[in-house]
């Protein structure tokens, strides 16, 4: 087959790009389910350990998760990625690429309850300090924020669960007079809804776990290099720019130009830490990957449809979804989320915490699950599970309380799901 055309639409690249078959091999991306590769001399091997450019194991590379890399890296518009075995592991990597004992990190206090845990307490431990952020702020604010030491910026497209629409503009902007790149992560969007690298994010982490698997049958998480970021000109980055003993004086600017941040963190840390996914993983992660387009469009316009009839609802107290025209980031979620704001919505149910846990139990179709953007509808208590480790004042920041249900709507006919929230509304008039 020939190669796919670059300018290919997004819905043909989740199809066709990172695997392009040649003459008589499999037309499918095939599980090369082995750890390690065979070669004829000692000195071929020796001279991979100097330089890694073909495959010899599998804790920095495979060719199944290969092809799955170069077609994330496309659907993002960036030059490379890496898989990683969580999206935590993807934030921590994201991080620790770029931040040393003693640096620090402006993030965005909206950011998913598991990321604000990972920054605030365990990378604390680490001698890295996460310096929060009110995603709201203004660019003087956030200009404050920063200190000698700052090295990254990271907030997340569209919150989870607050579902808040991250001005990346905005952040790149301050981030780059700073001279460190903005990561995004855009798990809840996906480069279907948007590519953070178009508006100016030099580095996007995702779970996979969520739309991109979009099936609930395996975990993981990737990071995406938008290949811009000039670590030379910042003069922050003497990793990037200076030789790496650990790598034979190798200098990644110089050795991989515009692929030095994502190939510093396969050569460095996915060596050191060994978070690399299983082929067979992202084998299943590609099949979600396959129908992702037409699945982000289906889950917006159900989302939106079940956002009105919440609204319509007298025991709900608000309903929280950017596509709704009441909603504080409608125009922001216009500006960087033009085809719809996902099918995630919170709302949160009058009453509190009592009503809300009695309404989830009163549902039939949606199941209860620690699980989100799956593509059966489901439902959560952040404020019992996913952010149950943070303080009050931590939930407040990230826009959370005791009455509210994160409702991720799923591909079931949208007739059925509103039957079910109804029925379950009943219960606790
Ligand atoms: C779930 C999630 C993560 C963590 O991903 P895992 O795959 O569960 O490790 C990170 N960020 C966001 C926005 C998430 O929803």
């Amino acid at each position: 087959m020939k190669e796919l055309n670059p300018n290919a639409k997004i819905e043909t690249k989740c199809l066709h790009s990172g695997y392009t078959p040649k003459n008589g091999e499999p037309r499918v991306v095939p599980i090369v389910q082995s750890t390690t590769y065979c070669f004829d001399s000692t000195d071929h091997i020796a001279a991979l350990f100097d330089m890694p450019t073909e495959y010899m194991y599998s804790r920095f590379a495979n060719p199944t998760c290969d092809a799955v890399e170069k077609k994330i890296a496309a659907l993002e518009g960036g030059v490379g990625a890496m898989l990683t075995s969580s999206g935590q592991a993807a934030s921590l990597l994201s991080i620790l690429n770029l931040c040393n004992a003693g640096d620090s990190f402006i993030a965005a206090t909206t950011i998913y309850g598991g990321t604000v845990n990972l920054f605030g307490v365990t990378l604390k431990k680490l001698g890295i300090e996460c310096i929060w952020v009110d995603a709201e702020a203004s660019e003087e604010e956030l200009q404050k924020a920063f200190k000698p030491n700052t090295k990254a910026v990271f907030g997340e497209t569209l919150a989870n669960p607050a579902l808040t629409v991250f001005d990346i503009e905005k952040f790149a902007n301050v981030a780059h007079k700073n001279g460190v790149p903005l990561i995004v992560d855009n798990t809840f969007a996906t480069p279907i809804l948007c590519r953070p690298i178009e508006f100016g994010a030099d580095i996007v982490v995702h779970s996979t776990t969520k739309y991109m698997d979009g099936h609930a049958v395996q975990g993981g998480g990737v990071i995406v290099d938008g290949g811009k970021f000039d670590w030379k000109a910042s003069g922050k980055f003497p990793e990037f720019t200076e030789p790496d003993e650990s790598y034979h004086g190798v200098v990644y600017t110089e050795a991989f130009g515009p692929m030095a941040y994502i190939i510093k963190a396969r050569m460095q840390l996915m060596r050191d830490f060994g978070c690399y996914p299983a082929a067979n993983s992202a084998f299943l992660l590609n099949l979600g990957l396959e129908t992702l387009a037409i699945r982000m469009k289906q889950y917006c316009e159900q989302g939106l449809t079940v956002a009105k009839y919440l609204e319509t609802k007298p025991q709900v107290a608000s309903v929280n979804y950017p596509g709704l025209e009441s909603n504080k980031h409608y125009e922001l979620g216009k500006k960087y989320l033009p085809m719809g704001t996902s099918g995630v919505i919170s709302f949160s149910i009058k009453g509190g915490r009592a009503n809300a846990v009695k309404f989830m139990d009163s549902l039939t179709l949606a199941s209860n699950v620690v699980h989100v953007a799956d593509i059966r509808t489901c439902v959560l208590h952040p404020a019992s599970a996913t952010h149950r480790q943070l303080t009050d004042e931590q939930l407040v920041a990230a826009g959370i309380d005791g009455g509210m249900i994160r409702l991720s709507v799923g591909l079931e006919n949208v007739e059925d799901i509103i039957a079910d929230l109804e029925q379950a509304f009943a219960k606790i008039d």
